[in-house]
């Protein structure tokens, strides 16, 4: 087992909140706004798949369930990569089981631009460390990457996608995960809770969803009624 690059950011936030994710993930909350406004980031998210015109999308899911089958979408990526698809959405990629899934990948005369699309009105911080985590898996799995771009929503008069580029800020995040990415890996796998109280990171970039556990208003039997890990999309 690997990490994601959603296991990564939010590893990266605290690294508790990632151990809890593995261990206990029917601890976290999540408040109703927030998850209105990570389900509004996946509709802005489907509907600029289609932003260059005819594209191929990657996603398979396990037999009967919602859950994307990793291995799955990155044998199928692999193959339209050979077939030369000029976009992809949803371009899955597996390095040392490590895994993420690029919103948009086109074709150039010799290599890919990497799109990656957030309902949000600005390029903020986290966004380009998302983007270094994604093009770190992606360079390392075999594919030439050129451009890097933040896709937000246009503004009144604007098209309705809207690419801002990142290429440098986004490709000198390499050595930044590769220093981080092991560590993380090895600490998602300890049988122990790490020991960490709460502070400044439970609240930035995000919300931690835990809070209510690590300040002891929920206890460690409560369930909950949401599985999936959603990714984050927005602001
Ligand atoms: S509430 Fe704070 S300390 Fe607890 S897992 Fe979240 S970020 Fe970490």
């Amino acid at each position: 087992m690997g990490i994601t690059k959603t296991d990564f950011m939010r590893g990266m936030q605290c690294p508790k909140m990632l151990w809890l994710d593995k261990h206990k993930p029917r601890l976290r909350v999540i408040p109703p706004e927030v998850q209105q406004r990570l389900d509004a980031g996946n509709d802005f998210g489907d509907r600029a798949m289609g932003m260059f015109g005819p594209f191929e999308e990657m996603t398979v899911f396990r037999p009967g369930t919602r859950i994307p089958d990793k291995k799955a979408m990155a044998e199928k990526t692999a193959e339209h990569l050979l077939l030369g698809t000029p976009v992809i959405a949803e371009a899955a990629f597996l390095y040392y089981n490590n895994y993420c899934a690029v919103d948009i990948l086109r074709k150039t005369g010799t290599g890919y631009d990497m799109y990656e699309v957030k309902n949000s009105g600005g390029v903020h911080p986290q966004f380009v460390r998302d983007a270094g985590f994604q093009q770190y898996i992606v360079s390392r799995a075999g594919v030439k990457l050129e451009r890097i771009f933040i896709v937000l929503p246009g503004g009144e008069g604007e098209e309705p996608f809207v690419p801002h580029e990142i290429t440098k800020e986004a490709k000198a995040l390499s050595g930044w995960v590769n220093d981080h990415i092991w560590t993380l890996n090895r600490m998602q796998k300890e049988k122990e809770e790490p020991a960490i109280c709460p502070g400044e990171q439970c609240s930035s970039p995000y919300e931690c969803w835990y809070a209510a556990y690590c300040r002891g208003e929920k206890s460690a039997e409560e369930p909950s009624s949401l599985p999936l890990i959603p990714e984050e999309k927005e602001s």
